[in-house]
């Protein structure tokens, strides 16, 4: 054969799927697609002792919205037509609650022409729920309770955070730079702005004053770094985008109120005084031993970096428990977001998703200052899966087809079956959607889905 039958073996992806007959012959392999058939089997019970109905639904179908590209089927009939495949089971599952299943779901194959990542692929399938009458806490009880039974039975041996953390959308920004942030570790980061407005520090001041941001992280014990080592960081943060990478590292004994300018080690360290560097330890819960790294940038890219520069130092820190998964929910998402290319609003969910009934005022004034009623299951670094309390108003619905930038005529040709079915007594209704592929690779212990 190819390559020899065994687990240890560490063979090129390419010939393994060439020759995927092979690679599932391995103990390991088996043993994923097993769990697999395991994980939908609880699904399936458990859902239906909860008293759900599994519905399936079309495939050849009109486009739904997520915000990729569909992939079209020609049609033989109608010549020169297309059907799209369902990137989700969105709105049929949506119209199933107007037509009185009060309580829906479906292990379903959903298509999404995007970009191959690790734990991304064109063709995959989710477990998609909908609930009438239902609000956030409902959904959000059902998923906790979903996940944490089932890992408890097919991995007894892995151990959950419980009852699952919940931040919200600006918090888990604020905190870790990330809308799925990594929980198995601290580093949590740290924000500068105030105490260094008025630094001597040029390159931070001007960052700071023309709306940029200046923050940073704690990294413990990082003053045993070597000078290659927080090179190496700095090459590192180039590469996401980042100018550079700024250290500031607090040597010798005691608490940092009694630091002194020669415990401070930083190629910036003269231009900051002895107490903005004890504020700036302060501030990031530093002592002794620890080093601060500090990035200078627009709020994006200091985010993006951060949450790199994070998740890395988890991994090199050796700070991550490969046997937690750690769960949690994201909650409040904006509603919108811009894109200047184009120069129109976007749904950062999807457009069904209800506003924040506290800012749905806004939407008249402030568009982009809306967060919707929306939340998402994140693990280990990974997003799950996710989903919203739902418009079931055609008024507002149509309201938000209109900042989307859709003409009447429009919102009418392409949803016009929805708008009509919001007047037949819809209920007001909510639900999710998690992805199977994922699911199995924590439940397996897999990086990359094509493993499950
Ligand atoms: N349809 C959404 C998705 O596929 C999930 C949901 O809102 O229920 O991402």
């Amino acid at each position: 054969p190819p390559f020899y039958i065994v687990e240890e073996t560490d063979v090129e992806e390419i010939l393994r799927l060439k020759y995927r007959y092979l690679d599932l012959r391995r103990e390991g392999m088996h043993n994923n697609i097993v769990m697999r058939a395991r994980m939908n089997k609880y699904i399936r019970d458990f859902m239906t002792d909860r008293r759900f109905i599994e519905i399936e639904t079309p495939i050849l179908t009109a486009p739904t919205p997520e915000g990729a590209r569909d992939y079209l089927v020609p049609s033989r009939v109608h010549a020169g037509r297309f059907y799209a495949l369902p990137q989700s089971p969105q709105q049929m599952k949506q119209i199933l609650m107007v037509a009185g299943f009060e309580r829906y779901y479906q292990i379903a194959r959903c298509f999404r022409d995007e970009d191959l990542r690790g734990n991304r692929q064109p063709e995959f399938t989710q477990l998609d729920i909908e609930i009438s009458f239902a609000e956030e806490e409902d959904v959000l009880e059902l998923m906790e309770s979903l996940y944490t039974d089932m890992f408890k039975a097919l991995r007894p041996d892995l151990r959950l955070v419980t009852p699952f953390p919940r931040l919200t959308y600006e918090e888990g920004m604020r905190r870790f730079g990330s809308d799925k942030p990594d929980l198995r570790f601290g580093m949590e980061l740290v924000d500068f702005n105030e105490a260094l407005r008025d630094t001597e520090f040029t390159v931070f001041r001007t960052v700071i004053a023309s709306g940029g941001a200046v923050r940073g992280l704690c990294v413990p014990q990082g003053a045993a770094f070597s000078r290659k080592q927080v090179d190496d960081l700095t090459t590192f943060v180039q590469g996401i985008g980042a100018k550079g990478l700024v250290s500031m590292a607090f040597l010798g004994e005691g608490n940092v109120d009694s630091l002194t300018a020669e415990d401070i080690r930083s190629p910036v360290a003269k231009f900051f005084s002895v107490e903005q560097s004890q504020e700036m330890a302060r501030l990031a819960g530093a002592g002794r031993g620890d080093m601060l790294l500090i990035v200078a940038d627009g709020n994006e890219m200091a985010y993006n970096v951060l949450d790199a520069l994070r998740r890395e130092l988890g991994k090199r820190l050796d700070l991550i428990d490969e046997n937690v998964r750690h769960f949690a929910f994201v909650t409040n998402f904006p509603l919108f977001e811009w894109n200047p290319e184009d120069e129109r609003w976007y749904s950062v969910t999807h457009p069904f998703t209800q506003a924040l009934p506290s800012e749905a005022g806004l939407l008249d004034t402030d568009v982009g200052a809306v967060h919707s009623r929306s939340y998402d299951l994140i693990c280990n670094g990974w997003e799950i899966g996710g989903g919203s309390i739902r418009i079931h108003d055609r008024a507002m619905q149509e309201k938000i087809f209109d900042i989307l930038g859709l003409t009447a005529e429009e919102a009418k040709r392409k949803f016009g079956h929805m708008l009509e079915a919001f007047e037949y007594g819809a209920p007001p209704h909510g639900g999710t959607a998690m992805g199977m592929e994922r699911t199995a690779a924590l439940l397996v212990g897999a990086d990359d889905i094509r493993d499950v």
